[in-house]
């Protein structure tokens, strides 16, 4: 996983070996979670660490893929409310645990993230995963050079330091 963060735009670059899943509570309530992969999945949901972002139960499961239900108007609207207040509380969740990932796995190699990542990716450099800062600019030209690169914002706490 190659991960850049800019602390000046608050965004964190990260490699495209997440998942994500369709959780749903005992309440019915939808959202969805980035893990890395199906084991985090599992051991966070083993260790009742997921919690339903509108109701707070962590009687939570893999909601099963089936189509939406037509609902009244107004209906609709509240779950689209619902739902998208529940994508940006799964969201910043998910972004503190990639953050907590990131930390404890992988390096951090600071400005010299764009030099580092291209090492990686053309085999010069032993393969493994780094976060650190980048700018946009140097982000795009790793994107171009076809080097797995992305973006997701930071966190609030960065700031704070
Ligand atoms: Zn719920």
């Amino acid at each position: 996983m190659y991960i850049s963060y800019r602390h000046a735009i608050n965004s964190v670059f990260v490699s495209t070996t997440m998942i994500l899943f369709q959780l749903k509570c005992e309440h019915d309530h939808e959202f969805e979670v980035w893990f890395k992969d199906g084991a985090t999945y599992d051991a966070q949901a083993a260790s009742g660490d997921l919690c339903c972002p509108v109701c707070g139960t962590s009687n939570v499961c893999k909601a099963l893929m089936a189509p939406r239900l037509r609902t009244s108007r107004q209906k609709e609207v509240a779950a689209e409310k619902q739902r998208q207040v529940a994508v940006a509380e799964a969201t910043k969740a998910a972004i503190t645990e990639i953050r907590k990932q990131v930390e404890t796995n992988c390096e951090n190699v600071g400005n010299k993230f764009a030099e580092e990542a291209r090492k990686i990716h053309y085999g010069e450099a032993k393969k493994r995963g780094i976060y650190g800062e980048a700018s946009v600019k140097e982000t795009v030209e790793l994107v171009d050079e076809g080097i797995d690169v992305h973006a997701l914002p930071w966190g609030d706490d960065t700031k704070k330091n």
